[in-house]
C-alpha cells in the first residue's frame, strides 16, 4: 500500500482549484496524513519570470511562456530542497494547484497541442500524479467568480479565454487520458460538495 500520494488539482481560473486543495489538505492532516501544498507556476525565479509576464511587467511571447512553464515544472519536481520529488521521499502526500495538464490545455489554445506534450514528456517521465483532479465549471461561472474577487485580471482571464481552456482541457483528457488517472468533479456544485466528491476518490492503495 502507498504511504504518499501526488495529487495534481486541474481547471480553468476560478474553478476552485485553491479552495479546494485546502480543504482536501485540512481533511488529510487531521487524518494525521503528512501534506505538502504547492503551486505553478513556483515561487522559484522561472516562476517569477512567468507571474511577471502575467501581470504585463515583462513581455513574453507565448511560445516563450510554454517553454518557460516546462522549465519551472523540472525544477518544481527536482529541486533539491523544495522539489516534490524531495518531499516525497521525505513521506509527504503532495498536493499541487497545477501540473501539465494545465500546460497542454492553456498553451495549446497558441501552441500546437502535441509540442506542448512532448516538450512536458520528461516531467510526465520523471512523475506522474497518483491522481489528477479536474474541477469541471462553466466559464460564465467560473468568470463571475473571479471578477468578485479581484480589481484586475490576468493576462489568461477573459471569458473568452476560459471558453478555449475549457474546451482544451477536453481535448487533452481525450487524448491521453487513459495513461493518466483523472477524476473529474462537478465545480458548480458547493465547496463542500465539491470536496466530499473528491475525498471520495482518494485511497492510499491507488
Ligand atoms: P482557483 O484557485 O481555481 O482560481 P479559487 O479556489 O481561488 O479558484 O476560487 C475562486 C473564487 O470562487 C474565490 O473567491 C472562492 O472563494 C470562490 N469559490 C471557490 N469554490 C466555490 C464554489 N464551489 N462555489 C462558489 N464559490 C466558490
Amino acid at each position: 500500500m502507498k504511504k504518499n500520494l501526488f495529487i495534481a488539482f486541474e481547471g480553468i481560473d476560478g474553478s476552485g482549484k485553491s479552495t479546494q486543495v485546502k480543504l482536501l489538505s485540512e481533511y488529510l492532516e487531521e487524518k494525521g496524513y503528512k501534506i505538502y501544498t504547492t503551486c505553478e507556476p513556483t515561487d522559484s525565479p522561472i516562476g517569477k519570470i512567468i507571474r511577471d509576464i502575467f501581470n504585463h511587467r515583462l513581455e513574453g511571447d507565448q511560445r516563450v511562456i510554454a517553454a518557460l512553464f516546462a522549465a519551472d515544472r523540472l525544477d518544481h519536481i527536482l529541486n533539491s530542497k523544495t522539489g516534490i520529488l524531495k518531499k516525497l521521499q521525505e513521506g509527504y502526500t503532495v498536493i499541487t494547484d497545477r501540473y501539465y495538464f494545465s500546460s497542454y490545455a492553456y498553451h495549446s489554445v497558441y501552441v500546437d497541442m502535441d509540442w506542448v506534450i512532448h516538450t512536458n514528456s520528461m516531467s510526465a517521465d520523471l512523475l506522474r500524479p497518483d491522481l489528477n483532479i479536474y474541477i469541471d465549471i462553466s466559464p460564465e461561472i467560473s468568470m463571475e467568480r473571479l471578477k468578485k474577487g479581484r480589481s484586475s485580471m490576468e493576462m489568461y482571464e477573459t471569458l473568452e479565454n476560459q471558453k478555449k481552456v475549457h474546451t482544451k482541457y477536453r481535448e487533452a483528457f481525450d487524448r491521453i487520458g487513459e495513461v493518466e488517472k483523472v477524476v473529474v468533479v462537478d465545480g458548480n456544485k458547493s465547496p463542500d460538495q465539491i470536496s466530499a466528491q473528491i475525498i471520495k476518490n482518494i485511497t492510499f492503495d491507488l
